[in-house]
């Protein structure tokens, strides 16, 4: 059965190119009816955080890539956080020994600094020397008994090739003599990455390794581990990396790149998935849209493309839009309901009742068409609840300062005052009778009124805008802005 892990470092934020990594191997897992493995890589004590774990853990909850085994929910091959495994990682290290793969190294950086820039100087590539795999037993007993630090180092073949057959990439091949006898327990007593991979990928029993194509020329030396160990390595599959529009390397400047970011947006995580899906993965040509579901039935690995793939933010923000459109209202409203939290206007929904509540959700329907991401529904809808504590400014000096628009808003308040009933149909009535008897165009009177009563340059059609902010508030507004 296939077994696949995700294994983030926290050390930083869950950022996107980690995310489709997670999400290819969480669509590969539900794919084949697999499992999906959650791993925190956390040896590396100096970077790793607390905070960064919980990112992590929290971002891919977010977005409904949920793991079979992990962390918090254990497992049958726990625990899942390699701090937590050092036992483990001592045990295969002393099995290396035993079988001659590994060797204890003495070497101080500094010494080992040094013979390399020898080497570098004599033309050689600066691997390491093998200088501790010829101490003697006495020479051994002399440099420990001076306290030096002591690594354990794994023994490689350094003749032939190293083939690694990549479900992505092919074939590649890694000339065994440019590999060096790595470190795989540092003097601190904790395993190194390209060692700690190989003995939870082997004790988890995972048949498929996806990630990063930056971990490709580490994937030699764990194909050599697997062989000392005796046992078949995983399939691998690597994936290419993300660039920026520019080709450069993706980073912060391109736009955010942290989960959280976009989830503060008001981004959805079906909007992310469906984006990163398509970030190295296509189905055909044509196809953009994918549900979750769908992802799941047609995602392979033979569709995974080898070249990079290019984030565009832009395009991202376009599928959130789509995506955004189609809930249903009622959905929409739920969701909206932390953006409206933040702007401040769920307290007046909430003492608005039942009133209020139709009126959010009848605002939502008239915006939707026009929005790309939750965090915009504050401003679409806060009008109907409150008037504009300020007039976008272009729009007022174009529309509100023009002679004669005081009169005319003030006629149009007392017009509106009388009008019965107050709805789309007679609101739309009286606005053609107006413009008919003055000779105006609607927009010479709507537009003025559009400001008046939402601050905005830009609403849903006015006589649906006039006729849910009601009668008294509409008036009101449009005699605010005549004075
Ligand atoms: N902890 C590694 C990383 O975050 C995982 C590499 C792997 O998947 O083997 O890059």
């Amino acid at each position: 059965a296939v077994r696949v892990r995700y294994a983030p470092s926290p050390t930083g934020y869950p950022h996107v190119g980690g995310v489709r990594t997670a999400l290819y191997n969480w669509l590969f897992a539900r794919h084949h009816g697999g499992r999906f493995v959650l791993r925190l890589e956390d040896t590396d004590q100096a970077r790793s955080t607390e905070e960064s774990a919980r990112a992590m853990i929290d971002g891919l909850r977010w977005l409904g890539l949920d793991w079979d085994e992990g962390p918090d929910v254990g497992g049958p091959y726990g625990p899942y956080r390699q701090t937590q495994r050092q036992e483990l990682y001592r045990a295969y290290a002393r099995r290396l020994v035993e079988m001659g793969r590994a060797y204890p190294c003495y070497c101080t950086p500094e010494e080992l600094q040094a013979r390399r820039q020898e080497a570098l100087r004599r033309g050689e590539a600066p691997k390491y020397d093998r200088h501790c795999l010829h101490l003697s037993e006495a020479e051994r007993r002399r440099l420990k008994e001076e306290g030096r630090p002591e690594a354990l180092r794994f023994l490689m073949d350094d003749e032939g090739e190293t083939v690694v057959h990549d479900l992505v990439r092919g074939e590649v091949r890694f000339e065994n003599a440019l590999l060096d006898d790595f470190v795989i327990m540092k003097s601190d007593g904790l395993p190194t990455y390209n060692f700690a991979v190989v003995v939870d990928d082997l004790e988890m029993h995972i048949t498929h390794v996806i990630r990063g194509d930056e971990h490709l020329s580490n994937t030699p030396r764990q194909v050599q581990v697997y062989r000392a160990l005796g046992v078949e390595p995983p399939a691998f599959a690597h994936l290419s990396i993300l660039l920026a529009p520019d080709r450069s390397k993706l980073s912060k400047r391109h736009g955010a790149q942290s989960v959280d970011a976009f989830r503060e947006m008001g981004y959805l995580p079906e909007a992310i998935l469906n984006y990163l899906a398509l970030l190295g993965w296509g189905y055909d040509a044509e196809q953009q849209i994918f549900s979750i579901p769908e992802l799941v039935e047609k995602f392979s690995l033979e569709r995974v493309s080898k070249n990079p793939a290019v984030f565009d933010i832009q395009k991202l923000e376009w599928m959130n839009g789509y995506y955004v459109r189609q809930l249903p209202v009622d959905e929409l409203a739920r969701r909206s309901r932390p953006f409206l939290e933040k702007a401040g206007l769920v307290q007046r929904i909430e003492r608005g009742g039942e009133a209020a509540e139709r009126t959010l959700h009848k605002a939502l329907a008239l915006s939707q068409s026009r929005l790309r991401h939750l965090a915009d529904v504050p401003e679409w809808v806060r009008y109907y609840f409150e008037p504009p504590a300020a007039y976008d400014e272009k729009a007022a000096r174009k529309h509100l300062l023009k002679p004669g628009v005081p009169a005319l808003l003030d006629e149009v308040a007392a017009g509106l005052e009388g009008l019965e009933p107050f709805d789309e149909g007679a609101l739309e009535g009286y606005f053609i009778r107006l413009v008919e008897q003055r000779g105006l165009k609607l927009g010479d009177v709507l537009q003025p009124v559009r400001v008046a009563v939402t601050g905005k340059d830009v609403s849903p059609g006015m006589f649906e805008v006039l006729a849910l902010v009601g009668r008294q508030a509409s008036v009101e507004r449009l005699r605010r802005a005549a004075q």
